[in-house]
């Protein structure tokens, strides 16, 4: 099969299936072994590997969901994370990551880097030339993650990879928040994609799992690392993760599309004094968004007027939930200054814009009609107080 000339939901649905030769079931079954005879496969199977038969037919979706040659699955986002960094650094290199970043990501930079004597430098904002000035004869590695978390920036692909294949850096990316469906950022010129696939990927809030896709050549690099980390993903859940993709079309198109309409609705909302959301006009890298992806995504921020209290809100609400994390079918808010962004403190947290009014918004597949109406009337609840 040829999966450059399938259809999207074709890919979604098709690639990668463990065919069922014994009983001709519908679905793949799932291998759970940890153990397979010696004489199997040129390389033995086993699931720290990476190459049971459901891990093998999984990576074969991703690649092709994100056109890259090969692709490799994780136990978690941060597993994939970790381990592709340390895949390609070593005592003495550097590297740069973009300012904004995903927390995880910066604490195990902040946390680990020292340990291992590896440099690193945070750009200043998103802007490439923010990139160049920091490169040294030692840089490795470019780190960016677009569109951003929470406040939705869009770092240009293409003009960072060019810069990176200029000076022999190897560039990549978090794609979390787009998801393949949005966003490839091969075709800009990205080396290594990573995605928490307990997002977007897996979709219904019941995944903890991370996927890395790149060509052949790294995929190597980064298998050879990662039999040594162990951070491989469970049979069961990866399983799991092939049937949450065979929708993963159906669901960021409709949850792109409720969010492009929610933020309209915020922006005219008096209550509502910003939106933060890459598909609006306003967005000042709306330009950018449009050529680097298909759809704006199901994410987006937005700043209640000053004064009026976030956590009260998401209280009053009945229908969108509260949630620390996001992208699943339903929709959920969160407050970052309280929440994901607590730890950062009030002076760092006002430096990049992150408001007590502010709200992350995980926009689900609802219709948007019930979703705006659970919002009308929390709003109504807390400014009647
Ligand atoms: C959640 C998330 C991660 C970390 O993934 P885990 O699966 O929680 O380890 C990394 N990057 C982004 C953008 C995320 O949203």
């Amino acid at each position: 099969m040829d999966t450059k000339k399938l259809g999207i939901n074709t890919i979604c649905t098709h690639v990668g299936e463990v065919k069922d030769e014994q009983f001709k079931g519908a679905v793949s079954p799932i291998y759970m072994s940890t153990s397979y005879a010696f004489d199997d496969v040129a390389i033995k199977r086993y699931p720290r590997y990476l190459n049971t038969p459901n891990q093998e037919a999984l990576c074969k979706k991703i690649a092709a969901l994100e056109k890259t040659e090969n692709a490799l699955i994780f136990g978690s986002g941060m597993a994939a994370i970790s381990t592709t960094l340390l895949a390609f650094l070593r005592q003495g290199d550097h590297i740069i990551l973009q300012q904004t970043l995903y927390g995880g990501t910066y604490n195990f930079v902040l946390e680990e880097f020292k340990k291992f004597g590896i440099e690193y430098s945070f750009t200043k904002d998103m802007s490439v030339a923010s990139f160049e000035e920091l490169i040294q004869s030692n840089t490795k590695v470019l780190y960016i993650e677009t569109p951003s978390n929470p406040l939705l920036t869009i770092t240009d692909i293409e003009a960072v990879t060019t810069l990176a294949k200029a000076n022999n850096i190897v560039s990549m990316i978090d794609n979390t928040f787009a998801s393949p469906i949005n966003q490839t950022p091969i075709d800009f010129g990205i080396d290594i994609v990573i995605h928490s696939a307990t997002k977007y990927m897996g979709g219904h809030s019941d995944i903890l799992a991370g996927a890395v896709a790149t060509s052949n050549e790294f995929t190597e690099q980064i298998w050879r690392t990662a039999i040594n980390f162990g951070g491989s993903l469970s049979d069961f859940t990866v399983w799991m993760l092939e049937r949450s993709l065979k929708t993963l079309n159906l669901r960021v198109k409709c949850q792109s599309e409720n969010a492009l309409k929610m933020a309209e609705y915020l922006k005219n909302n008096p209550n509502v004094s910003k939106v933060y959301y890459p598909g609006l006009e306003s967005h000042p890298d709306h330009e950018l968004a449009k050529k680097q992806m298909n759809a704006f995504g199901g994410m987006l921020s937005f700043e209640l007027k000053k004064g009026m209290n976030a956590m009260d809100f998401q209280r009053a609400l009945e229908i969108i939930k509260p949630s620390m994390s996001l992208a699943g079918v339903e929709s959920t808010m969160l407050n970052p200054a309280v929440a994901s962004h607590a730890l950062m403190g009030a002076e760092e947290r006002a430096k990049q814009g992150i408001t007590d009014e502010l709200i992350r918004f995980s926009v689900g597949i609802e219709e948007v009609e019930d979703l705006i109406a659970d919002i009308e009337q929390a709003l109504e609840k807390i400014t009647k107080k």
